[in-house]
């Protein structure tokens, strides 16, 4: 099972909105994913129609040993989709988690469990900072995907997530990759986010991916429904993005990982 993290620890970049249509596009593709939703907000939760109710053990309890990996594991509504929710008591988790052992290394502990050939892939959403549940996601992962907002200020958010890549390579994963960054939230109209798009792939060349997400409203109704976009409104030009962006990313993927 390949992990790949979902980081930046900019809010609302689109980090959550990917989770959801990603794992759903991969899923779609026959590949069997697990959506570790590890953002005390729980969006990733509530966007695949899982409800406060329905998370009885969640990341946090896994995090904090107080449950099996199994026993968090929620099957969706989506086939071939399994979540692990997340809840509120996550955000004392990056305090509670200091006396811990190993801190940094709970949840790559936790994936270990995983029964071999349960899951193809596995798709981290982390919350919006560099804290040590992002750190936990990044020691977990064999690599990271940033979704970036076509705004004026990406590229210096940027810079210091790289800056905590080559730490977390330097300390704990030497292995760590960068599977790519995902250009989010793109207006054609605008010429601004044109420009910005024009300057990442200068500066990062083939890190960035080719599909680009664009801005549309169907991605933001699609959770308050409690679905992905891709079965809410399979049609629109954001579904149509995060199924480009599935196979593109499965292209990318070491042929070992994935033999589906
Ligand atoms: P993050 O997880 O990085 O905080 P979200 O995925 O939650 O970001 O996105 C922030 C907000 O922007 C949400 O309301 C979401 O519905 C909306 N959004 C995300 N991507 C798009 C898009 N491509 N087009 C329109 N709205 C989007
Ligand atoms: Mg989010």
């Amino acid at each position: 099972m390949i992990r790949i993290a979902i980081a930046n620890q900019k809010g609302g970049v689109g980090k959550t909105t990917t989770a959801i249509n990603l794992a759903t596009g991969l899923a779609a593709t026959g590949l069997r994913v697990l959506l570790v939703d590890l953002d005390p907000q729980g969006n990733a939760s509530t966007g695949l129609g899982i409800g406060r109710t329905q998370r009885d053990q969640s990341s946090y309890e896994l995090l904090m040993g107080g449950c099996a990996l199994d026993e968090a594991v929620i099957r969706t509504a989506v086939p071939k989709l399994d979540l692990i929710p997340a809840t509120q008591d996550l955000s004392g988790a990056e305090i509670e988690l200091i006396d811990y052992e190993e801190r940094t290394h709970r949840l790559q502990r936790v994936l270990d469990e995983a029964q071999p050939g349960r899951w193809d892939i596995c798709l981290i959403d982390c919350p919006p900072s560099l804290g040590l549940l992002t750190i936990n996601a990044l020691v977990a992962a064999q690599s990271l995907l940033v979704p970036l907002q076509c705004e004026f200020f990406a590229l210096e958010g940027l810079s210091q997530l790289l800056q905590t890549v080559d730490r977390i390579r330097g300390r704990f994963n030497p292995d760590l990759s960068i599977m790519g960054v995902a250009l989010t939230m793109y207006d054609r109209r605008n010429r601004l986010t044109d420009q910005v798009a024009d300057d990442v792939r200068a500066c990062l060349g083939d890190l960035v991916f080719s599909t680009v997400i664009p801005r549309n409203v169907r991605l933001s109704e699609a959770p308050s429904h409690g679905m992905p976009a891709l079965i809410y409104d399979i049609r629109c030009s954001g579904s149509e993005a995060y199924m480009r962006l599935a196979r593109e990313l499965i292209a990318r993927l070491p042929r070992q990982e994935v033999a589906a």
